[in-house]
């Protein structure tokens, strides 16, 4: 555990966030993207013990958060096809879709499985010939070489009994769609480390310029983003408009030249609706036409638009969309912990591991990093 420690000092916690108070001039409004970086500052307080210097509003940076309902409604129209399953991640099973989720479908006799890895699929439809197994890919640059391999092994397989859905999304596009959105108020972006180490953070540097806003690559521990939160104060207050990188023991500028190469050679950049942010362009990929044979939009085009089931309007209870575009805090939505809780949630925030509303149910302002520190 030194190696956690490491990034979990309450001492230098202390320092940082005493040296963001004597350099912040006015309350800043800095955006984290990821969920997981929203978690990590609740969980540690730090949104809590920086409330008055830095106004932290919450990115749209969860994955299962904005897939929009259209392709989970779809994802369950596949799952009642017959001889088909639909696979995903444990996190999709229980995300509403405009009328239920996919865990509800399989009581009304739909077919899901939950895997860790793409490439489980491929296994399951290896082993399986008489079924078709069709994999929800979704997630940030993070995980799309993972599908794309899925496709690859796949086809070394021949295997014709094998899809992919996919609602891969972008992360650059979509925060490039927040500042330029007209009610937009984010100063600074804490960027997210992961989607960095994979896709690089070169781009980020044009973004920054073009929008005078500092954008810091962080990770997730406590002093990443404490580090992270300093570097977009300095900048700030110094008028300066750029990209740091404060994540360098993973993130590189280039990012991961192979995980790169594997996307390309299976997706290609295409606009692509969020949810809670609409279209965006270059929003996120879809499969090159050479792979039309592993798309699942494709092969079930026909159910595109078809429902069976009665129609619950989800949407119309849940503020989601406010939430993603950092418009509203989750504790400002009426139905937060009250109607919509993680046992029994209304929307994707609150059922993601990821998600806003369920980093703040679970650890809204509790104790902090600087009182754990206390405590020794
Ligand atoms: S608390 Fe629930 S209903 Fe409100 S925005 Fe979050 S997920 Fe939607």
């Amino acid at each position: 555990m030194k190696y956690i420690d490491e990034y979990r000092d309450p001492q230098r916690a202390r320092l940082l966030i005493a040296e963001i108070r004597s350099r912040a001039s006015q309350r800043w409004v800095l955006m984290e993207v990821c969920g997981g970086q929203t978690h990590s500052l609740l969980r540690h307080g730090i949104a809590e013990e920086l409330r008055n210097d830095i106004e932290l509003i919450h990115g749209p940076g969860c994955p299962v958060c904005v897939t929009p309902a259209a392709a989970i409604d779809l994802a369950q129209s596949i799952a009642m096809q017959p001889k088909t399953t639909l696979v995903s991640f444990g996190d999709m099973v229980r995300v509403p879709g405009t009328q239920s989720s996919l865990l509800e479908i399989r009581t009304r006799g739909g077919s899901t499985k939950t895997v860790y890895s793409p490439l489980d699929a491929v296994e399951l439809a290896r082993r399986n010939r008489n079924e078709h197994y069709v994999f929800f890919a979704v997630g940030f640059e993070t995980t799309a070489p993972a599908t794309a391999l899925a496709v690859l092994q796949a086809d070394q397989l021949g295997l014709t009994n094998f899809s992919i859905l996919v609602a891969h999304v972008r992360v650059q596009p979509a925060m490039e769609a927040i500042l330029r959105s007209p009610n937009n108020r984010v100063q600074a972006f804490l960027a997210a480390g992961h989607v960095c180490t994979v896709a690089g953070f070169e781009s980020y540097s044009d973004l920054s310029k073009k929008m005078d806003t500092p954008i810091v690559v962080t990770g997730f521990e406590p002093l990443d983003l404490l580090e992270g939160i300093l570097a977009c104060v300095i900048q700030l207050e110094n008028g300066q408009y750029s990209v740091e990188n404060r994540y360098a023991r993973c993130a590189v500028e280039a990012g991961n030249i192979e995980a790169q190469q594997v996307i390309d050679r299976v997706y290609e950049v295409a606009d692509r609706p969020w949810r809670g942010l609409g279209e965006i362009a270059n929003g996120g990929y879809i499969l090159k036409h050479k792979w039309q044979r592993f798309d699942a939009a494709h092969r079930f085009a026909h159910l595109q638009n078809e429902s069976t089931l009665p129609i619950i309007d989800l949407e119309n209870e849940c503020q989601a969309a406010e939430v993603l575009s950092g418009r509203l805090r989750p504790t400002e939505c009426s139905a937060f912990g009250k109607e919509c809780t993680p046992d029994l949630p209304l929307g994707a925030p609150m059922v993601s591991s990821e998600g806003a509303c369920a980093a703040y149910f679970r650890f809204g302002p509790k104790e902090t990093v600087l009182s754990q520190g206390n405590q020794h």
